[in-house]
């Protein structure tokens, strides 16, 4: 039966218990996410979801996108349909001001806002927005 510590702040050790009773460290993970998942799959359990804050731990460019992509299907799930879209590109830009504000730059908060940040660009690119279409009619 496999178990996580917190070794060290910052740090958390995966490993088990030998028959004597000795610790037997097994792998060092820079979260406790990170550690409960590897747990899991080492005693055996069913890989689990990964959310998106255990992806980040490692966030690259590859990463990013792919989280990106799906905080878009949530997205187009939760509100379908192109209409305000811009306005909630703007409304994201903003709490991602905040988040840097409030949380710094790096901050897992920052990396979330930033992908729905991204996410909505790539709708408005895609789909457009209904209300900015209108407001270009109108205009002549
Ligand atoms: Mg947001």
């Amino acid at each position: 039966m496999y178990f996580y510590v917190k070794s060290e702040p910052g740090l958390w050790t995966t490993g088990h218990f030998k028959p004597d009773g000795e610790w037997e460290p097994e792998k060092d993970c820079e979260s406790k996410e990170e550690a409960a998942e590897r747990v899991a799959w080492l005693n055996g359990g069913a890989p689990q979801e990964i959310k998106p804050t255990l992806r980040f731990s490692s966030l690259d460019d590859a990463l990013f996108v792919g989280v990106v992509q799906d905080e878009i299907k949530e997205a187009r799930t939760k509100f379908p349909g192109n209409g305000r879209q811009f306005t909630a590109l703007v409304e994201e830009v903003g709490e991602l001001a905040e988040a840097l504000l409030e949380h710094g730059s790096g901050s897992e908060r920052v990396r979330e806002e930033a992908v729905q940040v991204a996410a909505m660009a790539q709708r408005v690119a895609v789909e457009g927005d209904s209300d900015q279409i209108q407001a270009k009619t109108e205009e002549g």
